[in-house]
């Protein structure tokens, strides 16, 4: 297991790149952790496949290096970085038996015959595969057949790491959960780092400890689920995770207020954006509600509220999601379950405390004079 750090590393396919646009990877500077389970997420062409190519040294990048706890490996063959891989196909040996294929990359390495015995039968029964285990693995399921795969990159504990990319593509619905919960599984047991491609955001959010989110050839945020969903850095962190995802206002900000569409929202502290700067507003479905709701209306008499029109109300299970419009604006405002709400003259109120403010998509800092929030690369 490794500690992986990305020193001002960058990518372009290009061979004499001229402008940033000509970079699939712009420039990053990051750590990750020695034994860290990372998603990395974003839509597709964002840049995922060419960063774990670059980790897994199918790539060499085109600027800066990338260190295996503290070694250079930027020129290195994936063999000689002694990390195992498992793709979006099963990468298996469909004339040997299950076990053979589990023991495949033990025996290559040289792990003696009873070390190899145990973790095989060990494998299999993680992999609920035991009763297959001298079955051929042509005459099997997709769904097995990438377990397999799966199984052949997890048997090995020596590696530095393990690379994942969207392994769960063939995999049907029910049996990607229990995969997935096995990976976590197998994950806190032998604390391997393991880095994860995927554009679901439910498979990134259940798998990683820490969620690497790219848009553009950038990261543009790395961390818990909670943090990407509490207090998202970028406006496309707080557009892409949830469901649906944040509300995004064109905006402008007069010390502690939001002034959207002429209607102003108070916030919970003071925001400077920088003069020029694209300013918005962004809170999400859940942090707003219905001033007009008639038990809340009744029970707290509430008065204040910026005037919506409501469109759509949509039953999704545990709550509603209300379509709104707000000037021009269409939003989203979750109703909790039981909610009723008024027939007309619909109003709704802001959590300022979970009101961020963007200048250029970035998050601002509260009362950060005159500078935007800025990443740390
Ligand atoms: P997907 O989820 O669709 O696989 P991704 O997030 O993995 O997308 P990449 O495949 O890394 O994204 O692509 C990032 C950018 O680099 C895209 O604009 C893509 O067109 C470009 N790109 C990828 N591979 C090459 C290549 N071999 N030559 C030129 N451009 C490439």
């Amino acid at each position: 297991m490794a500690q992986i750090k990305l020193d001002r590393l960058a990518h372009s396919y290009y061979p004499n790149p001229a402008t940033v646009e000509d970079f699939a990877l712009k420039k990053m500077d990051y750590v990750w952790d020695d034994g860290g389970a990372y998603a990395l997420l974003g839509p597709s062409g964002c840049g995922k496949t060419t960063l774990l190519n670059i980790i897994s040294g199918l790539l060499v990048p085109s600027r800066g290096r990338i260190l295996f706890d503290g070694e250079d490996v930027s020129t290195k063959t994936p063999e000689e970085r002694n990390i195992a891989q498992v793709f979006q196909f099963p990468v298996i040996y469909d004339t040997m038996t299950v076990a053979q294929n589990l023991e495949f990359p033990l025996a290559n390495r040289g792990v003696d015959r009873g070390e190899i015995r145990k973790r095989v039968d060990e494998m299999l029964d993680t992999l609920e595969l035991s009763a297959k285990a001298s079955h051929r693995a042509r005459g099997l399921t997709a769904d097995e057949k990438q377990k397999i795969s799966l199984g052949r990159g997890l048997v090995r504990y020596d590696v530095n790491a393990i690379l994942f990319d969207e392994p769960l593509t063939v995999i049907d619905p029910h049996m990607k959960w229990q995969l997935r919960t096995k990976l976590k599984e197998l994950h806190q047991r032998f604390s391997h780092t393991m880095i994860y491609v995927t554009h679901d955001q439910t498979e990134a959010l259940t798998f990683a400890d820490k969620v690497v989110v790219m848009y553009e050839g950038e990261v543009v945020q790395i961390g818990t689920p909670e943090e990407l969903f509490e207090r998202p850095d970028h406006t496309f962190v707080g557009y892409f995770i949830g469901s649906p995802g944040m509300n995004i206002l064109p905006c402008e900000i007069r010390g502690d207020t939001a002034v959207v569409a002429g209607h102003s929202i108070p916030l919970d502290a003071e925001y400077r954006p920088s003069r020029n700067a694209r300013v918005e507003l962004g809170v999400r479905p859940e942090f707003i509600r219905f001033a007009d709701a008639a038990d809340h209306a009744a029970e707290k008499g509430f008065k204040e509220g910026i005037p919506v029109t409501l469109e759509s109300v949509d039953n999704v299970g545990r709550h509603r999601i209300a379509k709104v419009r707000l000037a021009e604006h269409a939003m989203n405002v979750i109703v909790p379950e039981g909610q009723v709400l008024a027939a007309s003259d619909h109003k709704i109120v802001f959590d300022s405390e979970r009101c961020g403010i963007y200048a250029n998509d970035r998050r601002l800092d509260a009362a950060f004079a005159g500078r935007g929030f800025r990443l740390d690369y």
